[in-house]
Order: structure tokens, then sequence, then C-alpha cells
């Protein structure tokens, strides 16, 4: 018999940039461990694909078209969820982008897209959540920070802040939220096959062979390997964690 802890039966699951790459693995994870899912993605047709896998493994699961850098977006996908689900027991703030350049070559603009979409977003999302999760009597807000959380790169200077940042306020909304027994904690993953990463390799020369080497696990994660860090973030096992930030990312941090 499965445990308690790690029983997601009853709960609901909102996933930012739950159609694809990190969070639909977390979702399927989540899913598989009993919870409704909501889907939220800017691409209709990838949200509905991702609906379907996670009614392929027997959840219940909807979605909604968000853009993260709206607030008023952000705000209409939590009351959708609401609506659809009765709750929010869970949020993942998982949607990224990345722009890769030489610190010297960016424009404001493009500063401000990552920052946004990375971070700030993630602030919105939560605040957005906030009174429901509280009126609820609990909930659980899960981020995505990276190895940019720790590490710096030469072609990353947007992203390792907004990724540094998240972690900075995870632990500031674990601070102030656990008297309303709202837990928050990061996800640090290490190098992920995904869309993302995808144009990492062409961009980056010898990335993916100096993650190979780097990595004691001695290969790239993939998007399931973050489906059981999300369901014990998501569950009871995880009430008594908040504002932390953990790696999942094969020994990539520990190793030199
Ligand atoms: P993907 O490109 O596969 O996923 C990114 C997701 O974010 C998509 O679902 C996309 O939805 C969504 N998204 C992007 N911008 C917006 C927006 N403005 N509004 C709503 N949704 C948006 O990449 P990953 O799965 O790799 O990335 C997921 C998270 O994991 C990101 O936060 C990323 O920074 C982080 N991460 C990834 C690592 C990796 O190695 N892959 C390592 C460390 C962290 P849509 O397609 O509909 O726009």
């Amino acid at each position: 018999m499965s445990s308690p802890l790690f029983d997601l039966t009853g709960r609901v699951a909102l996933v930012t940039g739950g159609n694809g790459g990190i969070g639909l693995g977390m979702a399927r994870g989540m899913a598989e461990a009993g919870a409704a899912i909501m889907v939220a993605g800017r691409n209709p047709e990838k949200n509905a694909a991702a609906v379907a896998d996670l009614k392929g493994v027997g959840a219940e699961a909807g979605s909604v078209t968000v853009d993260v850098t709206d607030a008023a977006s952000c705000e209409a996908m939590v009351a959708a969820t609401q609506e659809r689900f009765g709750r929010v027991d869970c949020l993942v703030n998982n949607a990224g982008t990345a722009i890769r350049k030489q610190a010297e070559d960016y424009t404001l603009a493009e500063w401000q897209e990552v920052l946004t979409t990375n971070l700030t977003s993630a602030f919105v999302c939560s605040q957005a959540v906030y009174p429901l999760m509280k009126a609820q009597g609990g909930g659980k807000i899960v981020m995505i920070g990276s190895m940019m959380s720790i590490f710096g790169a030469s072609f990353s200077a947007p992203y390792s802040s907004s990724k540094g940042g998240i972690v900075q306020l995870g632990k500031s909304l674990a601070s102030g939220w656990a008297k309303d027994n709202i837990q928050v904690n990061t996800i640090l993953p290490g190098w992920i096959d995904t869309d993302l990463t995808v144009r990492a390799r062409e961009q980056v020369d010898g990335l993916h062979q100096r993650v190979l080497d780097r990595t004691p696990a001695g290969r790239w994660g993939k998007p399931q390997d973050h489906a059981g860090i999300a369901v014990f973030l998501a569950g009871s096992g995880s009430d008594f964690v908040t504002g932390t930030a953990i790696p999942v990312d094969g020994g990539f941090s520990i190793f030199i």
C-alpha cells in the first residue's frame, strides 16, 4: 500500500509551463500520485496534448492559456483553476525562458523578458494564489531554479540573475506564509534534455560533452527525473520542509 505522505488524491496542482519539458514531467508524476492537474501554457496545441497525456495516466486534467508575463493573465489562470477544480493545493512556478549572449550584447528588452518570465511571474502567480491557499488552510508552492541559481556563466547574465532571485523569493515567501501553512520550496534542475536545452547545445560550444563529463550520474537529466521531487514537495511528506533549494542534478553541483 502506498504511503499517505506521497498520496496526492484529492489535491489540485497548477503547473505553469506544464505543457512540455520539466513541467510535464512533474505534472505526470503528480498525476500518477492522484492529483488533478491544471496545465497552464501559452500554446493551446501543446496544452491540449499535455492534457491528453495526463488523462492517459488516469488523471483528471484541464488546461488554461496563460502568458505569465501578464499579471491579469496570471490572475485569470488561478481563477480558471478554482472554477474548474474548486481549489489549488499546489502551484508550480515552472514557466521559463533563456536568451544566451555575452553580457555586453543584451538589450534592456531582452534582460526584462527573461527576468519577467522567470522571476516576476513567479511572484505574481504566487501572490495570485495566496488568498485561496490561505482560505483553504494551506498549500504548496514549488519554484524552479537551476544550476544557474548556484553558478554563473558568461552566456547567462539575465537567466542566472532570475534563477538566483527565485531562490531568494522562495525563502521570503516561505518565511512570510509559514503562518498560513503554505510551504515554498525551490527545485534546482541540473542539465535536462528539453526544448530549452536543445537550443543551448546548438549555441554553446562543447556543452553536451562538458555536462556528461561533470555529471557523476554520467547522463543528461530527463523531464521525468523531476516527478519524484514534485510529488514530495506537493504532498504532506514535505509539511515541515520550507524555504529550501533542492538540486535534482545527478550530482552536477557537488562534483568538480
Ligand atoms: P521548455 O522550453 O520545454 O519549457 C518551458 C515552458 O515554459 C513551456 O511549457 C512554455 O510554454 C512555458 N513558457 C515560457 N514562457 C511562457 C510565458 N510567457 N507564459 C506561459 N508559459 C510560458 O523548457 P524546460 O522544461 O527545460 O524549462 C522548464 C523550467 O525549467 C524553466 O523555468 C527552466 O528555466 C527550468 N530549467 C531547465 C533546465 C534544463 O536543463 N532544461 C535546467 C534548469 C532549469 P509554451 O511553449 O506554451 O510557451
